[in-house]
């Protein structure tokens, strides 16, 4: 019999356009006003590099769905003294939009002519061994944007400011229309979703 791996993935949200930088603190307040964000477990400041932790806030659910048959329900009364396998994490905003991509990431489509940029990983490593701007370029129509032009399907994505729900597999939990509502309402963006996988 195989062992059961640990949850091993997260499920992001950013806001729109991808420069968008709501102010993270105000955020993490209104956050935990409305009850999806619950205790606080990391005690670092919302920056661009230490992003803050939080248990599953008492209306968790009513924001964010379950949608696996075999669902360890996250503790909302953890106390701070550990990190939970499931918990929430909001960070930023970055300078830059930061790219977030894992093993079930496919090749993004190009906007123009729909082909798939199959070497989009030789890409992103010439962006980063290179001036780190996030260009891809298709081989099919020559179209060259940043990469937050590119259609990635929910299978990865950029943004400044990310909310996060921690230590899930990909596609067992997704974001309920709520969420989108409220954060929306708090922060005039309209935001979208992805997942990956460690
Ligand atoms: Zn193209």
């Amino acid at each position: 019999m195989m062992p059961i791996s640990p949850p091993s993935g997260r499920l992001l949200l950013a806001p729109q356009p991808v420069d968008a930088a709501p102010n993270c603190q105000k955020l993490q307040f209104e956050l935990q006003a409305l009850g999806l964000l619950g205790t606080q477990l990391t005690r670092s400041a919302c920056d661009d590099t230490q992003p803050i932790a939080f248990t599953c806030g008492e209306q968790f659910f009513h924001f964010i769905a379950f949608t696996g048959c075999a669902v360890q329900l996250p503790n909302t009364s953890t106390t701070a003294a550990t990190v939970p396998p499931c918990h929430l994490q909001l960070a930023g905003p970055t300078t830059h939009p930061r790219f977030f991509s894992g093993f079930n990431t496919r090749p993004p489509r190009c906007p123009v002519c729909g082909k798939a940029a199959i070497d989009w990983q030789q890409q992103i490593i010439n962006w980063l061994e290179n001036d780190n701007k996030p260009l891809l370029r298709c081989a099919a129509c020559d179209y060259y944007q940043p990469g937050w032009q590119w259609q990635w399907g929910h299978h990865a994505g950029f943004g400044r400011v990310i909310l996060s729900v921690e230590a899930i597999f990909p596609g067992e939990v997704m974001p309920l229309p709520a969420l989108f509502m409220q954060l929306k309402t708090l922060t005039g963006y309209q935001w979208h979703w992805f997942s990956v996988s460690n």
